[in-house]
């Protein structure tokens, strides 16, 4: 347990910088009942100590502008801010020192070479190097030695002409623009041969299983997906060939709790086990955070990989945001999309789910509308109550009825607009 030693020394040593550097945790922490770091103890405690949440983030850098109360050093200490997009307009701000880019390179490293990304191959990539976190991705390329082929967002010409031209093995983009690239490569007869790898990742789909299969028959390529967090580290999590689910590559950087949702309760971190992911820096210069909520509810593996890692693996499951509880069940709208998904082409894929009341909890049969063949219905149903333990009402409207979304839009549509 050498491991755990230096993971719980490297925390102590987090805390004391936290009290030392930060008003917010001070503030928070003494508010708990912790005076000291002493007081709040290693982390075989940590689960007794408050969470961070994003919104409290958010208010500490507009009562503290630019960097908030709970940043660890001042601006000038920052090698690099990166910026989220906000929901209000109001970009949060995410600084890192020299040693935390450093961190998320080794890191970004890990990930990739999980992918099996390896030190010649031609990766093509659409990140943006803009104020998003995704940008720290090039860095772990470079460490990698990989043939970095950047042609921006959004760019489909520019994509195909170099996949023909340069014939890169692989692809990194998010699973929702890689199906765009497949779709536009068909319309025009492009052959995309080369691609024997797509890295996924940015939203979620990269991990539903009819979406990666018709994404692998489309490019005739394996999917690796990654997933990362921006106030954590970026590319954090990374699949092997074995295709069974993102290992954890923060080991020693940063430290993972699973929790259930509402009750706010640990979960043991074992095979099968759900819940959502809750993180804590080990060593973060510029902006540790202590035991932030993600709001990522994951499926968690903690047996040996056939790849030989013992890494824990996770498979996202959807967003703790969108969650709906229908009698005590926790029901994610991707897990039922993914569910209706595997009735094509008896089904278009496309669903929407209608609560007749605003709010989390929901009674049962819970509407859900989906598009598809006349007498689908009863089956999709039975499925969803087999697969996800609940009982769905299910309408079936024709095909382009509902309308046509990505990933990140919303699945549900409430009577009165937001809940
Ligand atoms: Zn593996």
């Amino acid at each position: 347990m050498a491991h755990a030693a230096a993971h719980d020394a490297a925390y102590r040593a987090q805390l004391e910088s936290l009290f030392a550097r930060s008003a917010f945790y001070r503030r928070k922490l003494k508010a708990a009942g912790f005076p000291s770091a002493a007081a709040a103890g290693g982390l075989e405690r940590l689960a007794g100590l408050p969470f961070t949440e994003k919104d409290e983030l958010r208010a500490s850098q507009a009562a503290h502008p630019p960097l908030g109360d709970y940043a660890a050093v001042g601006i000038r200490q920052a090698a690099r801010i990166y910026s989220t997009s906000g929901t209000s307009g109001v970009p949060l701000y995410i600084p890192l020192t020299k040693s935390d880019v450093e961190d998320w390179r080794t890191i970004g490293r890990d990930t990739y070479s999980k992918n099996g990304l390896e030190a010649g191959e031609r990766v093509v990539t659409t990140y943006g190097a803009g104020p998003f976190v995704a940008g720290a991705s090039l860095a772990a390329f470079e460490a990698i030695g990989a043939v970095h082929i950047p042609v921006g967002v959004g760019n489909t010409e520019r994509l195909l002409t170099a996949v023909q031209r340069l014939e890169p093995e692989a692809l990194a983009c998010t699973p929702s623009y890689a199906m765009h690239v497949a779709e536009v490569a068909a319309a025009k007869g492009v052959k995309l041969a080369s691609i024997k790898r797509i890295i996924v990742g940015g939203e979620p789909g990269g991990g539903e299983d009819s979406f990666r299969k018709k994404l692998e028959d489309l490019f005739q390529a394996r999917i690796f997906e990654i997933m990362g967090i921006g106030d954590i580290a970026a590319s954090l999590w990374g699949e092997c060939p074995e295709q069974a689910g993102m290992h954890f590559s923060g080991e020693g950087i940063i430290h993972v709790e699973l929790i259930d949702p509402d009750s706010g309760l640990s979960k043991e971190l074992s095979d099968g086990e759900t819940g959502e992911l809750v993180y804590t820096h080990l060593r973060r210069e510029a902006a540790p955070l202590l035991r932030f909520r993600s709001r990522d509810h994951v499926r968690v593996w903690t047996s040996k990989c056939a790849c030989g890692r013992g890494a824990l693996r996770v498979r996202c499951i959807g967003r703790t945001d969108d969650m709906l509880i229908v009698r005590g069940v926790n029901v994610f709208p991707s897990a039922v999309r993914e569910v209706v998904a595997r009735f094509q082409p008896r089904v278009t894929g496309a669903i929407q789910i209608r609560p007749r009341a605003r709010g989390v909890k929901q009674e049962p049969p819970l509407p859900v509308v989906i598009e598809g063949e006349a007498g689908v219905g009863e089956e999709v149903a039975k499925a969803i109550r087999a697969a996800l333990l609940f009982t769905p009402e299910i309408r079936v409207v024709a095909p382009r009825t509902l309308p046509r979304s990505d990933y990140k839009s919303k699945l549900v549509a409430y009577p009165e607009g937001e809940r």
